[in-house]
């Protein structure tokens, strides 16, 4: 999602290196010696921050010391968070499921890179102003399409806790197994819990996540039609990676509408 943020407004400019690739699950991510060696050549670095990238904090506050290191969620205000204790540091860090947070992280980025290179300032500028227009219309057209589906039936549930922000901003509801972050295990408990509820709420469909593993989800489908009742697979769902690049799904605007179309196919 960074990556395609900041090509989005560098363009060709300058050379734009991803660590984490499509499928890539950040919560358990695991640098490597090749990681380190590109955060050593780069000129300037941006991460997530909020602990998504979880194992890779100490790497990044070495880093920090030698060259400008920025965490994205920084252009986000407190109250714009959302709060809950399962999370590592107990805040959400999936702000990119609301398209209105995720603009104003594209404007913060735009601005540390002005500040980095003068010299394309301008370019920068005009590629951002295009882009956050493009942003508001994703957001107005996800707004419309969320609120196509019955409100009984706008329940989202996923293999983990990642579609809050998207929940709040679009006006679904949203449960998830696993906890916000992947690492925490799935228990019998929580299958337990999530079955009932899609029993009581007659929800029609689950979803799987790209970047964590189908096997609790598959857990809740299986206790369903144990007790009578026929869930369907609603299909799969980015989470916390991009689709594979060259494909629609690779950029993180066609990865929100693959999402969306994907939900209002299922639950409506
Ligand atoms: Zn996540």
């Amino acid at each position: 999602m960074l990556g395609d943020a900041i090509k989005n407004i560098v363009k060709e400019d300058v050379q734009v290196v991803v660590l984490m690739g499509p499928g890539i699950d950040p919560h358990t991510y695991q640098t490597t010696q090749k990681d380190v060696q590109q955060l050593k050549h780069a000129d300037i670095v941006f991460c997530h921050g909020l602990s998504l990238e979880g194992k890779m904090n100490d790497l990044l506050e070495r880093i920090a010391q030698e060259k400008k290191v920025y965490a994205v969620s920084d252009a986000l205000h407190t109250t714009q968070l959302l709060f809950e204790d399962i999370f590592p540091i107990g805040i959400d860090p999936h702000i990119w499921f609301d398209v209105q947070l995720w603009k104003q992280v594209v404007g913060f980025i735009s601005q540390k890179l002005q500040a980095a290179r003068p010299e394309s300032a301008a370019y920068y500028q005009s590629n951002t102003f295009a882009y956050i227009k493009v942003l508001e219309q994703l957001h107005q057209s996800i707004t419309t399409q969320i609120a196509s589906i019955p409100k009984k039936q706008r329940v989202l549930v996923t293999a983990h806790d990642a579609f809050g922000y998207f929940g709040k901003a679009y006006n679904i509801e949203v449960v998830g197994l696993q906890g916000v972050s992947t690492v925490a295990e799935c228990g019998l408990k929580d299958i337990k819990r999530i079955v009932e509820l899609i029993i009581e709420r007659n929800i029609k469909a689950v979803f799987f996540e790209t970047s964590v593993s189908d096997k609790s989800m598959q857990a809740v489908v299986e206790s369903c039609a144990h007790y009578g009742h026929k869930i369907g697979v609603g299909g799969y769902l980015y989470s916390d990676a991009l689709g594979a690049p060259d494909t629609l799904e690779g950029t993180y605007c066609g990865m929100l509408r693959a999402n969306t179309t994907t939900i209002v196919n299922a639950l409506k």
